[in-house]
Parts: structure tokens; sequence; C-alpha cells
């Protein structure tokens, strides 16, 4: 077979494809605001969720974030973010829960603090994405009413994007949930010893 064959070959099964994605993409019509979950136990979910924030803030669209989990670094997204106070707002959850946290009933009245924190951002109209990182961490724990927190994530703005991330994420919100991904730990550095590397882990 002759290089011509090929290439022609080629653009007939490309020709294919383009017209199904075509007709696959003509009945997706709908607009809505989604609610998107990154858990799993692979890295990448806070991460991801930050490329959503900063694509949201490329169209001019106002972001709110609430960390549900204190961590020990000053992150680099943290940093960028603290540059566009008029787009972004950032609440921190307060004292307790963190990842050595070991007094429970702090770390529950912080969890319903933030959650408070949430629902706030998640009631004002002027913002287009809401994230609530580690979420799914304190619903774990069972820090807050995993069926009270779903209800009110499904009963946004119809045109609210939300995205909770956090390891172990309850299946209620994830039947509750427009797109869920799966964080697959395939390898991880920590494994060789590897610690948390600046501009990689924070
Ligand atoms: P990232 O913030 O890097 O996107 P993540 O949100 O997916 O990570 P978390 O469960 O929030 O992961 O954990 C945060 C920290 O733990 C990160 O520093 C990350 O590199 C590390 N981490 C994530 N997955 C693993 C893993 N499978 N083994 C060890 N450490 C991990
Ligand atoms: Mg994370």
């Amino acid at each position: 077979m002759t290089a011509t064959d090929d290439d022609a070959r080629w653009a007939e099964k490309k020709k294919k494809q383009k017209a199904a994605r075509d007709r696959m993409l003509a009945t997706k019509t709908r607009e809505k605001g989604l609610l998107v979950v990154h858990t799993g136990t692979g890295k990448g979910k806070t991460t991801a969720a930050m490329g959503l924030v900063m694509r949201a803030l490329g169209h001019g669209f106002r972001v709110g974030i609430v960390q549900f989990v204190k961590g020990k670094w000053e992150t680099g997204e943290r940093a960028i973010l603290d540059r566009f106070p008029e787009l972004v707002t950032i609440r921190v959850m307060g004292e307790g829960f963190s990842w050595d946290s070991q007094d429970r009933q702090r770390d529950i009245a912080a969890a319903r603090a933030a959650w408070a924190m949430a629902q706030e951002l998640l009631a004002d109209p002027s913002y287009r994405l809401i994230v609530l990182d580690e979420l799914n961490i304190v619903l774990r724990y069972e820090h807050l009413p995993v069926d009270e927190v779903v209800a009110v994530l499904v009963a946004r703005r119809p045109d609210l994007h939300v995205v909770v991330t956090g390891r172990n994420a309850p299946d209620y919100l994830i039947e509750a949930a427009d797109t869920v991904t799966l964080m697959d730990a395939r390898k991880h550095h920590f494994r060789a010893n590897v610690k948390a590397q600046q501009g990689i882990e924070f």
C-alpha cells in the first residue's frame, strides 16, 4: 500500500469520526451550573479545582473558595489568587481541623463555621464558581451532616458551578453530582521518600 492510500484511509476515518462527534455534540444543548466532584487517592484533586478557578477567572467570573482543611504550607495558588481580590474570595477554616488535629469537638465546630462561610458564598449571586476544597474529608469524618450539605448544594442557583474535592467522597454526594472524577494513584513520589515539593505540592 502506498503512502497515498494510507493518507486517503486516514482522511476517510477522520471524516467519519468528525461526523459522529458533530452528531453527538448536536444533542448537547442544555446549560447548567455543574456540581463537580474530584475524589480518589491519587494526586491532583485540589490542583484540578485550581485549574477550573483559573479558567473561570479568565472569563472574568467571580470565584469563591472555602478550604475545609487547614494546610501547613502557604500554597503557590493562594499567593497568585490573592492578586485578584475583586474576583476571588478565599476563606480558610479557622483554628480546628487540620491534618494534625486531635481535638474532635474543635474540629466539628471548625467544620460548622466553614460550612456557614460556604453557605454565605453559595447564596451570593455575584459568584459563578464555588470551590469547597477538602469538604469530602469533613463529610467522611461526619463532622457535618452529609444529607444537609448535599441538599444545600443541590438547591443552589441553577447556573452556579460548585467543585468539591477530597478523598472518599460520600456516595450520596456522588449520586447528586453532575461530574465525578476519580484520581487514581498509580504511583506517588512519597513512596520513594521524596518530600513535598514546592511548586508541585504547595
Ligand atoms: P494536590 O493538592 O496536589 O492536587 P490532592 O488534592 O489530590 O493533591 P490531597 O488528598 O488533598 O491530594 O492531599 C494533599 C497532599 O497529599 C498533596 O501534597 C499530595 O501530593 C499528597 N498526596 C496526594 N495523593 C497522594 C498519595 N497517593 N500518596 C501520598 N501523598 C499524596
Ligand atoms: Mg486536596
